[in-house]
């Protein structure tokens, strides 16, 4: 059977979003047709905080690789990286004077240890904020390590992931960045607020496949097992009551973009969620204000090293939970302060119920009206974004997951000559070359809020939406017609073309 290209994608979105329900019929079907093997997913790998812990985080995969028989992809880290290249970077970074140590990093800098998977990390609120604002629209961090941005999109073998770094802290939310170095005990800390700046840029993406946030959206807590995680971490009562505990902006954007996907860190512990966007979203007492003053900042390392052991991880790995569970309560997410955000006009209408009609004058025998009964039409299924939050990388934590996300159909690999194109080896790991590309619409944002991003604490006015739009659609044209044309390939110009790893110290010099 031929299948036109549209039909096809159509029907393979169609069989992965119903394999998460039905895995054993849909397998079968997916098995007696021709398109088995079109179906190319990527293993993906999440890690909830870093902490320094690079070859504990790269050696647990490994394990994992070893006992499932499989080969992951790619991972993500949500944040407390630790790009501590030296001692200086040390002084950079917003920790207890006992936590600042050296770590391992280093070594991935300077080549003496390769990272072994293609690696994509955002920041949190213990970083060497110096170096990653270096890299403020994102870049190499090391050889296959690369760091999203302050805020950011690209695109991993056609699979936009989206992300922010940071936490919320209201009082810095509207400022720009005026931190510079040496930073002082505030600046170390002002700077890795998340600023409204990037909320904005953010909320006019598209639907990523997958957003990567430090702190969790406010109120996610309540589209999943509450009483569970309140069990295991008694003392987020007081702010899961007044609706602090998360970002608000995180929330807002959750709601704007239904990413199929949303990997968080931050609160040192493995909950998972379910916001199914065709509901309507509630509102409640929840006002502009939340997060005021108890939003969970500031999480000193070690706060939660004495807590209760959470449960070894079952198995070691596992495909996260896709069920479809309603909220069970109403989620804050009424304190979004993106103003800007497009109301939530692509949920799939649902079909109507059928309803005979019915005319009085007929007579209708009772097999008759057997006959024109028929079953509803079904409904389509709603949006959905599935939430994870995990732990740090320490024995018995619910630290890294692994899971499986599908290649967009109309994804091209590179042809083989990129392969000699200098800094491609850094987005490959032993089995598999994965591609790395900048993501057009994003570069097309960055480029119209360029003229926008303040290096003191005030802001010009920033645009309304419709004159972002606009202005976001004139450079997404300029996009296209001077690095897609040109570049010669339907798709973005690859990111490590663009920006190959360029290391400011050698080993040699460093010890
Ligand atoms: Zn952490």
């Amino acid at each position: 059977m031929q299948l036109r290209d549209a039909q096809r994608a159509y029907i393979l979105h169609t069989l992965r979003q119903l394999r998460s329900d039905w895995p054993r019929v849909v397998s079968s079907l997916i098995s007696s047709t021709d398109t088995q093997d079109e179906i190319a997913e990527m293993k993906i790998a999440i890690e909830g905080c870093c902490h320094g812990a690079l070859p504990a985080i790269y050696s647990h995969i490994a394990a994992l690789e070893a006992r499932h028989r499989y080969k992951v992809d790619l991972l993500l880290i949500c944040g407390d990286f630790q790009a501590i290249r030296n001692e200086r970077d040390l002084q950079c970074m917003a920790v207890p004077d006992k936590y600042k140590q050296l770590g391992d990093f280093w070594k991935y800098y300077t080549g003496v240890e390769k990272a072994p998977i293609p690696t994509i990390v955002i920041g949190g609120n213990h970083e060497a904020s110096n170096y990653l604002w270096e890299l403020y629209h994102g870049g190499w961090l090391a050889p296959n390590i690369y760091f999203l941005g302050h805020a950011g999109c690209i695109q991993v073998n056609g699979i936009r992931i989206a992300g922010a770094s940071g936490i919320f802290k209201s009082q810095d939310f509207p400022h720009g960045h005026w931190e510079r170095l040496p930073y002082n005990q505030g600046s170390m800390r002002s700077i890795y607020h998340i600023r409204e700046f990037n909320i904005m840029r953010l909320s006019l993406l598209s639907r990523p496949t997958i957003f990567l946030s430090h702190d969790w959206p406010q109120g996610i807590e309540h589209f999943g097992d509450t009483n569970g995680l309140l069990r295991r971490k008694p003392f987020f009562r007081q702010d899961i009551k007044t609706g602090s505990l998360g970002s608000p902006p995180m929330m807002g954007l959750l709601h704007t973009l239904k990413p199929d996907w949303w990997f968080s860190a931050h609160l040192h512990c493995r909950f998972d969620a379910a916001v199914i966007h065709q509901e309507a979203v509630p509102q409640t007492s929840a006002s502009g204000d939340t997060g005021e003053g108890t939003n969970p900042d500031e999480i000193v390392i070690g706060d939660f090293d004495d807590d209760t052991v959470d449960a070894p991880i079952a198995g070691g790995s596992s495909v996260v939970d896709e069920r479809g569970a309603p909220p069970r309560s109403g989620p804050s997410s009424s304190a979004v302060p993106v103003s800007r955000t497009p109301p939530e006009v692509d949920l799939p209408t649902p079909a109507p119920l059928f309803v005979p009609i019915r005319n009085d004058d007929e007579i209708i025998l009772d097999d008759e009206e057997l006959e024109v009964s028929q079953p509803p039409a079904p409904l389509p299924k709603p949006l959905e974004t599935k939430f994870l939050a995990l732990d740090k990388c320490l024995p018995k934590r619910q630290f890294l997951e692994v899971v499986d996300v599908p290649i967009p159909a109309d994804f091209i690999p590179p042809d083989s000559s990129a392969a000699s194109v200098p800094g491609q080896s850094s987005a490959a790991n032993s089995d598999n070359t994965v591609t790395l590309s900048f993501d057009p619409e994003w570069l097309a944002i960055t480029r119209a809020f360029q003229p926008f991003l303040s290096m003191t604490r005030t802001n010009a006015p920033y645009p309304d939406e419709a004159q972002a739009r606009e202005a976001v659609s004139r450079e997404l044209e300029w996009v296209q017609k001077n690095v897609i044309q040109k570049a010669g390939d339907a798709r973005a110009e690859e990111t490590s073309q663009s920006r190959a790893f360029v290391p400011s110290k050698t080993a040699n010099n460093l010890l």
